[in-house]
């Protein structure tokens, strides 16, 4: 079996909801790199006995490494390290080499952002920080807060605890030194490689791919599979150790065959990435006239850095009068068969490739809720076009949920449409 770990993620803002927790997401996808697995991520708050329980927990389940992340500052509510030098049985003693290094952080710090900090009150926490547990490692801080590595009480077997600090930026920045430690390094002497492959697939239910992988069962040992339906993207994502490479082979092929009119992506790219290739490959360029999604496909298209090589534009076409004036649409087509329509879509799409000159147009109108629907045209209800140089396609779309959903999820359909063209298949 290869190696397991545990996460703690501390800090009552993230147990709440008030701040998403960033850290555990990206220290799973780290250890997995490494080829370690996490078996576990426990929150709590800024407690001592519930993050002693936590340690309890999960030193107890003989996991080779436990990692936590958070409080680790100069302030009163800041225990993790204290917390876990008692729980591994290792008293504290001051470094003052360290001290005098988080001491000259600070002072750089302050002199550059104009603070006046407290002397006493800033050596204080300065010392607090620079307490080592006995035999731990020091992992050098990228803020103010060092990490440690903190090995098991003398004469046990427990696992090392990793001890970062909560901001993301800091805690990345320290990872590098972490894995190079001797003491993680040990613990973790028996792991092997665990590779993680995605395949995507856009319009297959996931009970039908269920039954698919429950008829090919036999073939498919020692993989995990997890299916998750994303933004009505089918996710597969599989997890194996090298050994089992053949039956991953065997499970893309037996994808492939069943579902190659809806499987999209075999290699990890994202409709995202898809769309951006295919632009930049064929040296296209795509503008957007977007109504009900009010900017969403724009600022889409827009996220990677680079776009400005085939985005050339949109326009927020929320009011008729906007269709009409920068949009080209015919007044009495508004009147006549209405803004949320085929008709509309269509002349968006058309109306923004002339007007900024590009390959690909792409017009969005719909009814996003929760109020402007009627019996002919539902909340929910969107059309959209995307139309090219040799053809267009349309879609008709009614979609659940909240206004949010209606949004996001019509953004989405727009970009499988987008893909679709650009490849040359018919809409999935
Ligand atoms: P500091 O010296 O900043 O207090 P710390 O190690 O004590 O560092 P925390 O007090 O736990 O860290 O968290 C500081 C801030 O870092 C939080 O307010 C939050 O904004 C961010 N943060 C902490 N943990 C996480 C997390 N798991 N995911 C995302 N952000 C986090
Ligand atoms: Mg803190």
């Amino acid at each position: 079996m290869g190696s397991r770990a545990g996460i703690v993620v501390t800090g009552t803002e993230v147990l709440t909801g008030r701040v998403a927790d960033r850290n555990s997401p990206w220290l799973a996808e780290e250890l997995r790199r490494i080829g370690v697995d996490v078996a576990h991520v426990v929150v709590v708050g800024d407690r001592p006995d519930d993050l002693t329980a936590a340690l309890g927990f999960l030193t107890g389940l003989g996991l080779d490494l436990v990692i936590t992340s958070g409080g680790l500052g100069p302030t009163a509510d800041d225990l993790t390290a204290d917390v876990v030098a008692r729980f591994q049985g290792r008293p504290s003693r001051l470094d003052p080499d360290l001290e005098a290094h988080i001491a000259s952080i600070i002072e750089r710090l302050s002199a550059g952002r104009g603070w006046h900090l407290d002397p006493a009150a800033t050596a204080a926490g300065t010392r607090k920080q620079a307490l080592v547990p006995d035999g731990a490692t020091v992992i050098a801080p990228v803020g103010t807060a060092p990490g440690l590595v903190v090995p098991p009480a003398n004469g046990t077997t427990g696992p090392p605890v990793v001890v970062l600090p909560g901001p993301p930026r800091e805690l990345q920045g320290m990872w590098p030194a972490v894995v190079e430690a001797p003491l993680v390094g040990a613990a973790l002497r028996g792991r092997t490689e665990l590779r993680q492959r995605t395949i995507r697939l856009w319009g297959t239910p996931e009970s039908e791919l269920a039954a698919t992988l429950r008829d090919h069962d036999d073939v498919l040992g020692g993989l995990e599979i997890t299916t998750c339906l994303r933004d009505g993207e089918l996710e597969i994502v599989t997890r194996f150790a090298p050994g089992a490479q053949p039956a991953y082979d065997a499970l893309s092929q037996i994808v492939e065959e069943v579902y190659g009119q809806t499987l999209f992506s075999a290699d990890g790219r994202t409709v995202d990435d898809i769309v951006a290739d295919a632009l930049r490959s064929t040296g296209q360029t795509i503008a957007t006239a977007e109504s009900c999604t009010g900017g969403l496909l724009a600022a889409r298209l827009t996220d990677r850095p680079g776009a400005s090589a085939y985005v050339l534009g949109g326009v927020t076409a929320y009011a008729n009068s906007i269709k009409q004036g920068l949009l080209d649409v015919p007044e009495a087509l508004l009147d006549q068969v209405g803004a949320v329509s085929a008709e509309v879509a269509e002349a968006m799409a058309a109306g923004i490739r002339a007007r900024l000159g590009a390959d690909i147009g792409v017009g969005i109108t719909g009814v996003a809720g929760p109020d402007g629907g009627s019996a002919e045209k539902p909340v929910g209800l969107v059309h959209i076009c995307v139309t090219g140089p040799d053809r267009s396609i349309a879609r008709r779309i009614q979609l659940p949920g909240a206004r949010a959903d209606v949004r996001a999820r019509a953004v989405v359909v727009a970009m499988h449409l987008i893909r679709n063209l650009l490849a040359d298949e018919p809409p999935g």
